[in-house]
């Protein structure tokens, strides 16, 4: 399997280590997942690859993942030592930048990037043209990146390089979803796992902001990498399930850092507080049985996920069950896939979303 997605170890208190994969469109946060640095104490996390997964069961029916790319291609603004420390203290040298600001001391510079400047240093815009802060045009094209070698990151896992891959315990797929969509939930099985990853959306950014935001299908976050028929690979994806126990197969999940409330801000902290979510993914790994069944998925019952310490953060709005959401959201997918998929849409993929259009009128 030729993935979406970026693989990271993460490694709880008690020095029990998981490496999950996970699927975000484009801008959804996957460079920030694999460089997290976690908020709650005793967990570390590790980096195999920001970006890219290749996978394939082994002969044990593990399935192993590596990282076939040697670097970082990362989006510049927004990076800081706030959102991601790790990615600052990789492109600190050896990086190349493109389409970012320059400062005249010999730096860079980009929206987000909260440094202060020094006294009587200037910064050109991206255009080449004089900027300041608070200029109205932008001083860093808002796909500007760094492209700096993997090896440079402080938190690089040390089978990031392992031929035979790392093995993975969990998918996780997720876009950004203002409304609707809890912050997690887990499949009822491969097959549930894989019709919410052909089911997977996100609130279009960066180039499409202008046009107003919109809703963007994006299955697996495999839009613009499909390679041959997407009814097929998500044939393939299911045929990855067939193999009647001789595989491990594992879990998959869905996330949602980007809820908003009604001020619209985000309803979770999101950045290093996701290694809350991370935990709760490998106590379900570890079997442990603290999830509730949804019309949607599994949920962390409520307690389960650890939300000590978090101001005015609660379970309720962090996990919305909405029936009138999940009606629309099950119509807009039935006409999605009669659109871009027909005839070669699985039976089995069209079933589950009969399932949940069940589950959901039952609501
Ligand atoms: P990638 O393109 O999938 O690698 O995404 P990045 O990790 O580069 O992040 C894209 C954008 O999402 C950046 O502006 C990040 O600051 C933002 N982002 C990443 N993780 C989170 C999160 O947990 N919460 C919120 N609110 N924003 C995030
Ligand atoms: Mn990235």
């Amino acid at each position: 399997m030729a993935e979406h997605m970026l693989i990271l170890g993460v490694t709880d208190p008690a020095g029990r280590k998981r490496y999950l994969a996970a699927a975000f469109p484009s801008a959804c946060g996957k460079t920030n997942l694999a460089m997290m640095t976690p908020a709650l104490p005793g967990w570390k996390v590790e980096c195999v690859g920001d970006d890219i997964a290749w996978m394939k069961f082994d002969a044990e029916g593990r399935l192993r993942a590596i990282n076939p790319e040697t670097g970082f291609f990362g989006v510049a603004p927004g990076t800081s030592m706030a959102t991601n420390p790790v990615a600052m203290a990789t492109i600190r040298s050896n990086t190349i930048f493109t389409n970012v600001g320059r400062t005249s001391d010999g730096g860079v510079y980009w929206e987000g990037l909260d440094e202060p400047l020094g006294p009587g240093v200037t910064v050109t815009s991206w255009r080449g043209e004089p900027w300041h802060p608070g200029s109205p045009q932008a001083c860093a094209h808002p796909n500007s990146r760094f492209c700096v070698p993997a090896g440079q990151c402080p938190s690089m896992d040390p089978a990031w390089q392992d031929p035979e891959g790392v093995p993975i315990d969990a998918i996780v797929l997720g876009g950004r979803r203002p409304q609707g969509v809890p912050l997690v939930f887990e499949a009822f099985s491969w097959r549930h796992g894989v019709f919410l990853g052909s089911a997977m959306r996100s609130e279009a950014t960066a180039a499409a902001e202008h046009q107003g935001r919109c809703l963007m299908h994006d299955p697996f976050a495999m839009r613009p990498f499909f390679g041959y028929n997407a009814g097929q690979y998500l044939a393939h994806w299911l045929s990855m399930g067939h193999q009647d126990g001789a595989r491990h197969l594992p879990k998959i999940f869905h996330v949602n850092w980007f809820l908003k409330n009604q001020d619209g801000r985000f309803s979770w902290p999101g950045f290093g507080e996701n290694i809350r979510v991370l935990a709760w993914i490998c106590s379900r790994v570890a079997g442990e049985d603290n999830a509730e069944v949804t019309p949607v998925g599994l949920v962390p019952k409520e307690g389960a996920l650890d939300l000590g310490g978090l101001r005015g953060v609660t379970h309720k709005e962090l996990f919305p069950m909405d029936k009138g959401f999940w009606a629309r959201e099950v119509t807009e997918l039935r006409a999605y896939y009669e659109e871009n998929f027909g005839e070669d849409l699985p039976r089995e993929v069209m079933e589950e979303l009969e399932g949940l259009e069940g589950r959901v009128k039952k609501m």
